[in-house]
């Protein structure tokens, strides 16, 4: 089958090509930032129950040593990422916005910062049972932003037996380029990575997904891919939300999700790169999550590229770093299609951080409408939904505050607030915002 086949077939229906702005971070090798003299550690960084600290004010902690346990089965726990004393618990906001209970730690300033906490394990001598259990004892959960605890991804209903592991290296959003950079650089745990997980769901193969526009990572991973490993990876058009579950799972497997459902439901257990990658380094050293690979890019940074940053470390000292002057700068976490707008600097870097994206003042008069509009019965929206959803009518709900129909007979809750709708209406409705509000007053009308 040729690459035409690929470029031709490998996608799903609708969406959007915003640009795309690779090209500030793409060529640049993943460099190391400085630790923080401080570091603040949310004990919730991830989907479920926070977790239970197991250390005290004063306390002396090593890089790597676990200090807070999970709190049950969807939980994971959080490890030290340096070397330090713990200063204090304090509540700290976090870029989902309100208060959260935080472990504070103050580094050493002379420490060398050599991870001093691991216990190396045969994963190959483990059963199935054991890798979930070392998987949840690194704390890992989905880096691609979802931080969904991997353990739980890998123990599916057991009637819904898993025969495709898929794997995530579309990237589709603008500016972020970290999963590129890890794809090259760390290709060899990704593939370790890959062959764990397969065992641990018992999977006969797993299929990689790569945006036509990073044909350096398809190479790379083609040229170190053992012979007969049960691991293709297969090119799939560069469109926004390629990315998304749904639609990879769509474009690559011909498989539709049912409405309300999980992939697991059709047999698939989809991961993104850079979590397989981390898992290949974390589980045969017997390590936990302390850092992570962010893009720091956009107009508003003199120096931007792809960081490897100790989880904790605070926004400001993370920004000062590469070059970052303040002003009326719009600072996003994750991309500007489906990123949050961040209005503190004291916020850290948590583990579900894959992007920092600073625009100035000129790139976002650019960007966004000034203005809206009433809407004009165009269907750009409705044409470029990629779940087939129709935004004008949710929208002129949204506007009569129709929160419920939009529910019940319109699908709202379908949207994965991917802004393609927004970011085609020639009227600057801020569609996606508005059904964001919608699901929110939905959610608290049924608690
Ligand atoms: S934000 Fe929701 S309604 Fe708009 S295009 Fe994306 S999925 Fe469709
Ligand atoms: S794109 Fe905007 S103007 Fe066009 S139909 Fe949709 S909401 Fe209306």
């Amino acid at each position: 089958m040729g690459l035409l086949h690929f470029l031709r077939g490998n996608t799903f229906s609708h969406g959007v090509h915003p640009p795309q702005h690779k090209d500030l971070t793409n060529a640049l090798a993943i460099r190391r930032l400085p630790f923080a003299p401080r570091m603040i550690l949310p004990l919730s960084q991830h989907f479920g129950a926070p977790s239970i600290p197991i250390v005290h004010e004063g306390q002396e902690v090593v890089r790597g040593q676990p200090i807070a346990e999970a709190d049950g089965f969807l939980s994971v726990p959080l490890h030290s990422p340096a070397t330090g004393v713990i200063e204090k618990f304090d509540l700290v906001h976090t870029v989902r916005g309100p208060k959260t209970k935080a472990i504070i730690l103050k580094l050493y300033p002379g420490a060398s910062q050599e991870v001093l906490y691991e216990i190396s394990q045969d994963i190959d001598a483990m059963n199935p049972g054991e890798i979930v259990n070392a998987v949840q004892h690194t704390g890992m959960v989905g880096l691609g932003g979802a931080t969904f605890p991997t353990h739980v991804k890998l123990s599916p209903p057991k009637e819904f037996p898993i025969d495709t592991v898929l794997v995530n290296g579309c990237e589709c959003e603008p500016y972020i380029t970290s999963d590129h950079r890890v794809m090259l650089e760390h290709t060899a745990e990704l593939i370790r990575g890959i062959r764990i997980i397969l065992k641990a769901v018992g999977a006969k193969r797993a299929v990689i997904g790569i945006e036509d526009n990073k044909i350096d990572a398809v190479e790379a991973i083609r040229a170190k891919l053992p012979k007969g490993a049960p691991i293709t990876v297969e090119l799939v058009k560069t469109k926004y939300p390629q990315g998304s579950e749904k639609m990879l799972i769509t474009a690559l497997l011909d498989r539709e999700v049912p409405s309300g459902g999980f992939p697991y439901h059709i047999g698939v257990s989809p991961f993104n790169v850079t979590t397989l990658a981390q898992l290949g380094t974390l589980l045969p050293r017997g390590q936990g999550l302390i850092e992570r690979v962010v893009t720091l890019s956009g107009s508003g940074i003199t120096n931007p590229g792809n960081y490897i940053v100790a989880l904790g470390t605070p926004l400001r000292f993370v920004l000062e770093q590469v070059g970052y002057y303040g002003g009326h700068d719009k600072l996003i976490f994750g991309g500007p299609m489906m990123g949050m707008t961040i209005s503190s600097l004291d916020v850290p870097v948590t583990k579900g951080i894959s992007s920092i994206v600073v625009q100035t003042e000129q790139e976002q008069a650019a960007n966004v409408a000034k203005k809206v509009y009433p809407c004009i019965r165009c269907a750009a929206c409705v044409e470029a939904c990629p779940i087939h959803l129709n935004p004008s009518q949710l929208g002129l709900l949204a506007a009569k505050h129709e929160y419920e129909i939009m529910q019940q007979h319109y699908h709202l809750n379908d949207c994965f607030e991917c802004g393609s709708c927004s970011y085609v209406c020639p009227s600057g409705i801020p569609l996606v915002q508005y059904f964001r509000i919608a699901k929110a007053v939905n959610r608290e009308r049924q608690d």
